[in-house]
């Protein structure tokens, strides 16, 4: 396949590059974060009709590993993997659900969810961890690369996913959770799939600082989103959405942001396609972030270029508790691309939007529940139009939260007014008591 290729630069724009499979995480002249360089040019040898033809043809069929949403792109995502290397469970292929019922209550009609957390672990960094892990395979088949154990620092979902990957690809994982911050699910995935579970005494940015050292010493090989590879796969989504809507563009993409790769990686995606003539516009970006953690709002709001970093409170969005963003020069320079907005919602609020989603059908994750609250405001501000087609990215399968869904329900949040919770009743096994519940 390939004459066409990826490399990594500088996100800064030091000139040098490096190969992809070069175990470097920051731009070795100014310590930047870096990104993955396609070659364009090459990738123009076809025109933007043959590009849809063909990533239509592969779009959720049997021939491996075109049927995975990730590879089914690979030209555009990481050509020069060989399929000896890839390591993959079927990724992306995820539903758009029309939020119907939802959409009609909140006035926005035209209001789609796309499902990532529809996953093999149950979450989007899926996407991510498959080009992560291939090409990490890729550099170890041919003597490049050979790391002790692939590493991450989580707040659950990336844990869960380099575990399973890892496992399906026989390498070894360590993984830094912070203790107590993560559901009991997140928690049993990398148990289950065999990797080293550290758990710290600290929240998600103290881990990361950690591993970043381990890394650095080049005692681990680093699976976090810093790591531009992480970005070309999760990249696919805006790809597959426009593709899922015959390849037109919706007018907003939602997005629920912690570390900020993933908003990063949705204006990658639709800037390939916009270079490549697939499409003529960007949509426009919505991150949405919680109140407890909120550093990219805050930035925002004071018309900063930079984003301080914060402690971050603890919230029920736990996969969003983070306040020292690795990747805000990237996500800030979405945010411009893309005319961006940055919105908050606070704990009531996404605990709100959940149960009023999960009551249309919806079963939503605590993240996209920060997503619709955004949605929700944004539209009673006339920011979003009633006409406008709007996309929430659900990261997350709301499967993996029932402590959070349970504790609503439940009244076990004292913080919370859970004024949509739904209690079972307990009855005796009798006809007439039930009958007289249904009464
Ligand atoms: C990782 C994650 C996010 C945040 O993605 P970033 O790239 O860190 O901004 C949001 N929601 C869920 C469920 C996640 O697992
Ligand atoms: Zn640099």
């Amino acid at each position: 396949m390939s004459h066409y290729s990826a490399k990594f630069q500088c996100f800064s724009g030091c000139d040098g590059s490096y190969p992809v499979t070069t175990a470097i995480y920051r731009c070795p002249k100014c310590g930047g974060l870096l990104e993955v360089k396609h070659d364009m040019a090459a990738l123009k040898d076809r025109s933007a009709a043959a590009w849809m033809r063909l990533f239509d043809e592969r779009y959720m069929r049997t021939s491996w590993p075109y049927g995975s949403g990730v590879w089914g792109k690979r030209e555009w995502v990481m050509p020069m993997v060989t399929d000896d290397a890839i390591v993959s469970t079927g990724e992306g292929g995820t539903n758009l659900f029309w939020a119907e019922r939802l959409g009609k209550q909140v006035d926005v009609p035209d209001l789609w969810i796309k499902q990532c957390g529809n996953a093999h672990t149950g979450s989007f960094k899926d996407l991510g961890m498959t080009v992560l892990v291939s090409v990490v395979r890729h550099g170890m088949l041919r003597g490049e690369l050979n790391p002790r154990a692939i590493a991450c620092a989580s707040t659950g979902d990336t844990s869960a996913a380099l575990a399973a990957y890892g496992a399906a690809a026989g390498l070894p994982v360590v993984v830094l959770l912070p203790r107590g911050k993560v559901s009991t699910a997140q928690l049993v995935q990398p148990l289950a799939h065999g990797a080293k579970v550290l758990q710290l005494e600290t929240d998600f940015d103290g881990c990361m600082e950690i591993i970043q050292k381990l890394a650095a010493e080049g005692l681990v090989y680093l699976a976090n989103s810093m790591n531009p590879l992480r970005i070309e796969g999760q990249k696919t989504v805006a790809i597959e959405m426009v593709q899922q809507f015959d390849w037109e563009v919706p007018d907003w993409v939602v997005i629920p942001s912690g570390n900020l790769g993933n908003a990063s990686a949705l204006h990658a995606g639709f800037e390939m396609m916009r270079e490549l003539g697939v499409i003529q516009r960007l949509p426009r970006l919505l991150v949405a972030q919680a109140a407890n953690a909120d550093p990219m709002y805050q930035a925002y709001v004071a018309g900063n270029e930079i984003v301080a970093p914060i402690v971050a409170k603890q919230s029920h969005a736990s996969a969003i508790q983070i306040g020292n963003p690795v990747s805000a020069p990237r996500a800030m320079r979405a945010l411009k691309a893309m005319n961006g907005v940055v919105e908050e919602a606070t704990e009531q609020e996404l605990a709100d939007a959940c149960a009023r989603a999960d009551r249309t059908g919806l079963y939503t994750c605590p993240h996209t529940g920060v997503a619709l609250a955004c949605v929700f405001k944004l539209r009673e501000k006339g920011v979003i139009q009633k006409s406008d087609r709007v996309l929430v990215v659900s990261t997350a399968n709301g499967l993996k939260f029932t402590e959070f869904k349970r504790g609503y329900h439940e009244k076990a949040f004292p913080e919370l007014d859970s004024r949509l919770r739904n209690e079972p009743v307990v009855l005796p096994a009798n006809v007439d008591a039930v009958k007289a519940a249904l009464a």
